[in-house]
Order: structure tokens, then C-alpha cells, then sequence
């Protein structure tokens, strides 16, 4: 088969580099080694609940999904721009205080917010809110925890908080993620308000795939890219393909195996999904604890959410949908543990709770260190292109970006 451009994955970025290969008038022919397209976005569908294959949330802030996103028929179900936290003292609410101006006195009135610290955030982040790319121009990047550190972030907000929220969204406990990418993410928190697609998260994969003339072709593993000088020769597990040019647009480890650029250190979450009977709380605030004496979470789970209360499209009626998140990578965590954490912090039996399955994503996140390079190079040669969340930042938007980017190189070559 012939085409002016092949794209390895039908990932986010596969699907966006076709999507505008493809605006651009040229012939896009899309191999994906799976059975569906979606790559770290997938959807199981299991007696009636969604289950997406790792816990992650769609924010419509992103500027790659405000462009060339329909996020409106995607019908998002919106969690509270928030979190509630367990401590000795029970349940405390931080809320976004414009989302939520009715929780404006349980969220001062939380314990968590002391003026020096507030101050100290206000002039880590405020000038990224103003001004998103001219302030992270114009700031060092360091290592999130050194950063924080310098800053002056070193109170109960960072300790019982952000620590805890941070290390479940970078994966990573540490603090050694890149600064300046954290104020990118912590800026689309402040502005969006993430939500999960009424048919889950692989709708966005789907929606992206639908405007492509020709479906990605599925159960089309790569194993070898062959540059001719004068195109290019997939080799597949179904045939090989010919083509002008190449994007490879694998998760980073499969894009070192095809290239040779270096994959990143991944990092990996697990998801565990839980069903009940009775919702053991009754509002759409993740959930953080608090309960270790110094400050933050005194088990394995970084946070939990009864989904089905924010989406109910995930639960079948009468049924109710609770994930837990945990980091994966170093000892293992046992569902005893996770148990006893979601019992002390729902203060409920989860006795009556059934594991529904959990979800092991080692390689769910490349690891983002500083100094934040969200531009890294996608041309290998003339022929071969390289796209991913490895290339742009490890997120939706980085992989949306990064492909889009990918096929505008061609295009400018093309066009000389
Ligand atoms: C548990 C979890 C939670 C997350 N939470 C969030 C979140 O809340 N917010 C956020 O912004 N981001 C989140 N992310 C990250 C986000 O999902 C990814 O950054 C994004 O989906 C990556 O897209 P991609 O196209 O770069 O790569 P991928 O999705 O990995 O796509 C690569 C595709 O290439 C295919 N492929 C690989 N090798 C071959 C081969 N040899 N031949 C053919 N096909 C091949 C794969 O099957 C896959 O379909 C999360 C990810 C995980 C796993």
C-alpha cells in the first residue's frame, strides 16, 4: 500500500499528525499495533461500568483541546475544581474560591491556608497564570521540590496538599519533576475544569479518528522502518507499506526501539476500581489524606473519587464507581492496604466494596526532569519524524502538540 505519509500509533498524537497531514491534502495511512485506537487512552467497558485503563481526567483548558478538540459533544462530566482532605479532624474542603465562592469560608477555614504560604504561591505561580509562556521564558527551571522549597512553599498547604495532589498527577513522590512544567499543569487547573466524556476517556481518541478518511488500520504491529533516501518501508506484522515519509508516534520506549533517540525513565500509577452499593460520600471532590503526623498521606493512596457521583455514565444504576490511585514502581502495594486507606479515609467499611480490576500502567507517564524542554526535536531525518507526550509535556495537551507539530514539519519540507 502506498501512501504520502504512514503514522505509527494511533495515540493522541498519531491521531492529531494524521488529522492534519490529512487537512493538508495528503494521503495518511495509520498503523496501530492494538485492537483500537487510543494508546494510554483506552475504555473497557465491564457489566455495565466504564472503566478507562488508568484513572486520568480530560481538562478543556488545555490549549490543544480548546483548538482542535469538540469538547462539547465529548459531554463532559465535570469533577469540583477542588479537593477535600481526611485528617484527625475529619473532612476539610479547599475549594476554588471563583468555581466555588459558597465554600469560601469551610476553605479558609480548612487549617491548610496560612497567609506567608498563600503569598508564597501567589508569586510561584502568578506570574504563569498572567502570563503562561513569557513568565516560564523568563524563570530557571529547577527541580519542583527545590523550587517550592526556595519559594518558601514549606507549610501545611504543600505538606498535606500539594505534595500529595502533585505526586498523583506527575507520578512522581519525589519532587524531582520539572517546576515549570507543574505551573503549566497547576495554570490549566486554576483556568479548567477537568471532567471525564460521557463514553469515557477513549471518546477523545475516537472523536479525533472519526475525521480521518481512512480508519486507522488495528493489529498492525511495526517492527522495522526502513529509509530509502527516496521513501520509506514499514514492515508490519500484516505486510509492509510504502511511503513518502514516516511519523512515529509510539510511546517513547516503542520510538527508541523504531529510531534512535533515547527513551525517557517512565513512570507508572496503577488504578483500582472499586464498586458499591452505597456511595461512601456524596459530592464530586477528589479525595486526599492527611492523617500522617507531619503531613500528607499516611498509606499508599494518593487519591480517590467516587467517579459515578461526577460521571454517572461510568456505573450502572444503583451502582456506584470508586477509584483509588496509587504509585507503581516501587513495593508493591497489596489491596489490604488500599482497602484500609479508603475505610480510614471515607470512614466506611469497604467490606461490602468488590475489586473490580486494577489497572497497572508502567510506562503511564514519561518522566518530565528539568530543565522543561516541551520542544524537543521531531525530525530524524527528511523521512522519519517522531511524535509523542515524550517530545512535547507528559499530558494530553504535550501529545496533542506534539503531533500536531510533527505533521506541520512535513508539510513545511513539502512545501519547501
Ligand atoms: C494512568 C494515566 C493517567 C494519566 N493522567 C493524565 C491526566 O490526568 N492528564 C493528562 O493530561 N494526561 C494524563 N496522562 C497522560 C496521557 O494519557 C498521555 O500523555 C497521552 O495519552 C499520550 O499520548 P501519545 O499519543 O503520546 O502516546 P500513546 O497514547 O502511548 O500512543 C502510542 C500508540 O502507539 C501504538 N504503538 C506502539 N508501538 C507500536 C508499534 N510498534 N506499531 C504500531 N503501533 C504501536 C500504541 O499501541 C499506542 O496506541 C495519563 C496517562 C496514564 C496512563
Amino acid at each position: 500500500m502506498e501512501a504520502d505519509v504512514i503514522v505509527i500509533g494511533a495515540g493522541l498524537a498519531g491521531l492529531q499528525a494524521a488529522r492534519r497531514l490529512q487537512d493538508e491534502g495528503l494521503r495518511v495511512v495509520v498503523l496501530e499495533r492494538d485492537d483500537a485506537v487510543g494508546g494510554r487512552m483506552r475504555t473497557d467497558r465491564f457489566d455495565g461500568f466504564q472503566l478507562d485503563r488508568g484513572f486520568q481526567v480530560l481538562n478543556p483548558a488545555y490549549s490543544s483541546v480548546r483548538k482542535w478538540v469538540d469538547a462539547k459533544s465529548l459531554d463532559l462530566q465535570h469533577f469540583e475544581v477542588g479537593v477535600k482532605l481526611r485528617d484527625a479532624r475529619g473532612i476539610s474542603t479547599l475549594a476554588h474560591p471563583l468555581r466555588h465562592p459558597g465554600l469560601l469560608p469551610q476553605t479558609l477555614g480548612s487549617g491548610y491556608l496560612r497567609p506567608g504560604e498563600l503569598i508564597a504561591l501567589a508569586r510561584w505561580l502568578g506570574p504563569t497564570l498572567l502570563r503562561e509562556s513569557v513568565s516560564l521564558r523568563a524563570t530557571r527551571d529547577t527541580s519542583l521540590a527545590r523550587s517550592f522549597d526556595r519559594a518558601g512553599i514549606t507549610g501545611p498547604l504543600r505538606r498535606n496538599v500539594l505534595d500529595t495532589f502533585l505526586a498523583g498527577v506527575l507520578a512522581d513522590a519525589d519532587g524531582t519533576s520539572s517546576a515549570n512544567f507543574t505551573r503549566i499543569l497547576l495554570r490549566a487547573f486554576a483556568f479548567g475544569s477537568p471532567g471525564l466524556p460521557r463514553d469515557g476517556m477513549q471518546a477523545l481518541p475516537e472523536q479525533l479518528a472519526s475525521s480521518l478518511h481512512e480508519r486507522p488500520l488495528t493489529d498492525h504491529d511495526v517492527t522495522g522502518i526502513h529509509d530509502h533516501g527516496n521513501g520509506v518501508t514499514v514492515d508490519t506484522s500484516a505486510g509492509t507499506f510504502r511511503a513518502q515519509r514516516v511519523v512515529v508516534a509510539t510511546d517513547p520506549v516503542g520510538a527508541a526501539d523504531l529510531t534512535d533517540i533515547t527513551a525517557p525513565r517512565m513512570k507508572g500509577l496503577s488504578t483500582w476500581w472499586f464498586s458499591a452499593d452505597t456511595p461512601p460520600a456524596s459530592d464530586g471532590f477528589i479525595l486526599m489524606d492527611a492523617s500522617r503526623p507531619g503531613g500528607g498521606a499516611a498509606g499508599p493512596v494518593l487519591h480517590a473519587a467516587v467517579v459515578s457521583n461526577v460521571a454517572p455514565s461510568y456505573a450502572p444504576s444503583g451502582r456506584h464507581l470508586i477509584e483509588a490511585t496509587t504509585l507503581l514502581g516501587g513495593a508493591p502495594t497489596s489491596e489490604s492496604e488500599v482497602r484500609a486507606d479508603l475505610e480510614r479515609m471515607y470512614a466506611t467499611s469497604t467490606a461490602s466494596w468488590e475489586l473490580i480490576t486494577r489497572h497497572d500502567v508502567p510506562h503511564a507517564l514519561p518522566e518530565q526532569r528539568p530543565p522543561l524542554l516541551d520542544r524537543k526535536p521531531q525530525r530524524i531525518s527528511d523521512r522519519v519524524f517522531v511524535a509523542g507526550d515524550h517530545r512535547d509535556t507528559a499530558s494530553i495537551n504535550g501529545a496533542l502538540m506534539s503531533g500536531d507539530r510533527a505533521a506541520r514539519a512535513i508539510t513545511g519540507l513539502i512545501r519547501g
